[in-house]
Order: structure tokens, then C-alpha cells, then sequence
């Protein structure tokens, strides 16, 4: 006991001075890379053409027989003639009726060629909210340094920011060694399956696949919203799977006068209950691992030294994390029971009873083992679990930062947004990647666009809108991205 006494005091120096070490080795992962003088763009020109492209109300549904072809079509000849050169130059193949395929060949068939993604579709607004609107959602308005209207931000002006970009640099004479796809499904906010998927097969039935797509799902943090208060661009290398369970309850029911000790609803209520009190695992492996290892070096000290000691301080920093709703959700498969149904009257015991439950499934874990663990959560023999919807809806793969496509994504974010560090990360919610996985090597989800605190809830919200300054540096992003894929004879 005397000689533990000892030891320890020692013991505890030799611990704080290898957290000290690691956490001073713990160094920036961003590269040096000097800016590059951007393209010069015409910003009235480029403001009128979005507000164009806001005009055509392009509405995903989710009921199919509600769905008005018109718009999109419109969209399309608009394309055809904001855009002379692009329309001149490239192959234009349409897919489904709605979905586009640009194809800007190049000059060198040895390279792999690569895909900038995008969809026409938007969401509709949600009724009785108009009036909440500082300009008409359809207006296209141009105010105040912003171009508004629904899909502004989701995500015409990227659709447009490509287009502009791929045009000025045909006006410049550009020609890409390696072929340039732009790829622009229709229905990406019901799931893509019109659309992207149908652009996967076109490509299957041809061969050919590419190095990378580049889609939405991340975009630059500005200063405020940035965990390290530094301009943070975020590269999506993956986006969460997607799998509803049906939890059903059948007991005999009858009158409420004499129910038994165990009715269908507390079954049923108990469950989900147990569901909530038993979370899938948490996890700091994969891409939200990547970007606390990226912008770990660059948090104040304390939070450095945490992620700088991750062999040590592994399980305090999976409580932290799973204490906000946010982060959470980056570091575990998510459980959000959103259906409960059952019962009739109020004096009959119902008999039948089921609840969904939505889960967001971690890339690493899959839907059969959201499956068992809810089985085992439950464990109980009363209680049926089966797959509710869509099954398909497996995590993706988790992309590489060590290919010539990141490489260029990221260099590019540095020579346009000086001073902006970029790490990896998760994307939540689902993108057209998810079925582009399957043509390319690599899916990256990042647009240029830098989001305040205030942006992100207008995304599918009131008072969608676009800077329009951010707006034609995008375009200057794109031109730079398109020179640097498009002259690298990297594969
Ligand atoms: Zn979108």
C-alpha cells in the first residue's frame, strides 16, 4: 500500500506529460495552398439568370399522379437557352422524360472522367405559410443582395452555379482533358428513383464509371457557425442510411371494464420505451471521426486535448457528444419513434396496435443490425418487428480523402476561400449519392456556399434565399474546380 502511494504521484506526472505531448503534437491538418485570382463573372447576369430558374415551379410530390410535368419541361428549354454554348458543345441526352445528362468530352480517353450532380426538383411550401414570405416563393425577386424563392439554396443555385461556370469557361475556350458529366435528376427530394437512379443505369448499361461525383449535403461554415470559430468547409465523404421499423402489438383486446395487467398499448408503449432507453452504440470511427481528428488541432485547448487523447478520453467525449441532439446524430445510429397507432374508443382494449420507428442508420452499422438490436432491445415475444417501406436503405460507403478527386475539391476551397480550413464529415439527411455510389469510386457532398446560423432553416423552409455576392463566388468555385479536374491527368 506505502509503495502504491508512492507510485501514484508519479504515475499521474508521466500521464499529464504524454497528454501534453500528444496534445502538442497534435498539429493543423490543413495544407498551404496559395489563392487564386477568381474568373471574373457578371453579377447582374448571373442574378437574373437564377431568379429565371426560380420562376419554373418544379415540385417534387410524393403522390406521383400529382406530379406536373410542364414546369420541369419549361426548366429544361430554359436551360437550353440561358446556356448557348453548353447546349452547342456538349452531349445532351434527356433521361425519363425530365432528368438531364450533359456530357463535355475530353480530350484524353485515358482519363477517368468525373460528375458534378444536381437536381431540378424542389419542395413544395408548406401550406399556410405564404404570407410568411418577405417576397412571393416563385418570385424570384431580387432584394436586398439575395435572389429568393423556394429552391434557391436547394438547390437551383448550384444547378445554375454549374451551368454559368461550365459556360464561361467555354466562352474562354476551355476543352477538359478528362470528360466532364453534369448529371441533374428530377425527383431527388422523394428519393431519386426517376430520376438519379435512372441516370445509374444508363451509365451501368454503357460501362462506364467515374472517379467522382460531387453532389450537395455540406457546405462552408462561416465563423459563427463553425465549431473551431473559424471558416469551415465541410467535404461529405459519406450520408446515414435510412430504415423505418414497424413495431406491432396483438393481444385479445375487449371491454375496459376488465382489462388484464398487460393491455396491447403497454406493450406497445413499453417497447418504445425500451427502444429509447437502449441506443444503438455510439462510435468515433468513420467520417465523423475524420473531421474531429481534422479540426480537433484547431479547438481551444481543453477540447484539443480531449481529441488529441482520444485512446484516453475516448468515453467522456461520446457522452459529450450524445448529450446535443446535433452531434449525437454524427456519432450513432439515430432511433426517433414517429408513429403510434391503436385503439378505437375509449372503452375498448384494441387488440392491434403498431408504432415506426425512423432510424438514421451510422455508415458501419447496417439495417439488419439495427434490426437485431431492436429485437433484443425489445425481447419480447409479444411484440412483432418487421422492415416498414423502402428497404434499401443501407448507409453509403464511406468516400476516400486520399484520391485525386478530394485532393482537388479541397485545393480548390483553398484557393478560393483563403483562410477556410476543410475537414470531412457526415452527411444526415439523403442525397442523389445514394445512388450514384454504385458508378463511382468516390461521392463527395460539398457545395460552395457559406451558411450562417441563420441559413440552414430556410432550406425546405420560409424565406428561401441566396447572396448573391456567395452566389458568383460559387460560380468562380466551380470554374476553378472545373480547370483544375479538367487539366489534371491524375487518375
Ligand atoms: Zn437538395
Amino acid at each position: 500500500m506505502k509503495k502504491l502511494m508512492l507510485y501514484l504521484p508519479l504515475a499521474l506526472v508521466v500521464l499529464i506529460i504524454v497528454i501534453l505531448i500528444k496534445t502538442f503534437l497534435f498539429t493543423s491538418k490543413q495544407d498551404k495552398v496559395a489563392a487564386v485570382n477568381p474568373v471574373e463573372v457578371d453579377i447582374d447576369d448571373v442574378a437574373a439568370h437564377l431568379s429565371d430558374a426560380i420562376q419554373y415551379c418544379t415540385l417534387s410530390t410524393q403522390d406521383s399522379s400529382m406530379f406536373n410535368p410542364e414546369p420541369f419541361l419549361k426548366f429544361n428549354a430554359f436551360l437550353e437557352q440561358t446556356y448557348p454554348l453548353i447546349h452547342q458543345k456538349l452531349e445532351r441526352e434527356v433521361i425519363n422524360d425530365y432528368s438531364l445528362l450533359y456530357k463535355w468530352t475530353g480530350s484524353d480517353e485515358s482519363l477517368k472522367p468525373v460528375m458534378f450532380v444536381a437536381h431540378t426538383d424542389i419542395v413544395p411550401v408548406e401550406p399556410g405559410t405564404e404570407k410568411n414570405w418577405k417576397y412571393d416563393a416563385f418570385s424570384g425577386q431580387i432584394a436586398d443582395g439575395f435572389v429568393w424563392g423556394r429552391g434557391a439554396l436547394d438547390m437551383k443555385s448550384t444547378l445554375t452555379g454549374l451551368m454559368e461556370a461550365a459556360e464561361k469557361l467555354l466562352q474562354t475556350g476551355f476543352q477538359p482533358k478528362r470528360t466532364i458529366y453534369f448529371a441533374f435528376g428530377h425527383d431527388e427530394e422523394i428519393g431519386g428513383p426517376e430520376g438519379a437512379a435512372k441516370i445509374v443505369e444508363v451509365f451501368k448499361a454503357k460501362g462506364i464509371r467515374v472517379a467522382f461525383t460531387l453532389d450537395e449535403g455540406m457546405v462552408i461554415l462561416n465563423e459563427e457557425l463553425s465549431p473551431s470559430k473559424k471558416q469551415l468547409a465541410v467535404i461529405g465523404l459519406a450520408e446515414k442510411g435510412y430504415v423505418t421499423l414497424k413495431i406491432s402489438v396483438e393481444t385479445k383486446g375487449g371491454h375496459s371494464s376488465m382489462p388484464p395487467t398487460q393491455t396491447t398499448l403497454g406493450v406497445l408503449s413499453k417497447a418504445i420505451s425500451q427502444l429509447e432507453q437502449n441506443q444503438m452504440p455510439a462510435s468515433l470511427s468513420g467520417a465523423a471521426g475524420q473531421l474531429f481528428d481534422t479540426i480537433g488541432p484547431d479547438l481551444p485547448f481543453v477540447q484539443k486535448a480531449l481529441f488529441a487523447n482520444q485512446w484516453l478520453f475516448g468515453g467522456v467525449i461520446l457522452n459529450q457528444l450524445a448529450k446535443k441532439n446535433t452531434t449525437n446524430a454524427m456519432i450513432r445510429t439515430t432511433t426517433a419513434p414517429t408513429i403510434m397507432d391503436g385503439g378505437v374508443k375509449e372503452n375498448i382494449l384494441p387488440s392491434k396496435a403498431h408504432a415506426l420507428v425512423n432510424f438514421r442508420v451510422l455508415p458501419g452499422d447496417t439495417v439488419a443490425d439495427v434490426l437485431a438490436h431492436t429485437k433484443k432491445a425489445i425481447n419480447d415475444p409479444n411484440v412483432e418487428i418487421t422492415i416498414h417501406g423502402r428497404t434499401n436503405g443501407e448507409a453509403s460507403p464511406i468516400a476516400s480523402t486520399d484520391s485525386f478527386g478530394h485532393r482537388a475539391i479541397k485545393k480548390t476551397i483553398y484557393q478560393m476561400f483563403p483562410g477556410t480550413a476543410v475537414t470531412p464529415g457526415l452527411v444526415m439527411a439523403g442525397t442523389d449519392s445514394k445512388h450514384y455510389v454504385a458508378i463511382a469510386d468516390d461521392c463527395y457532398r460539398f457545395a460552395p456556399a457559406i451558411f450562417g446560423p441563420d441559413t440552414p432553416g430556410r432550406i425546405h423552409g420560409t424565406n428561401e434565399r441566396v447572396e448573391i455576392e456567395g452566389y458568383v463566388k460559387s460560380i468562380q468555385y466551380y470554374i476553378q474546380l472545373m480547370k483544375n479536374v479538367g487539366s489534371s491527368t491524375e487518375n
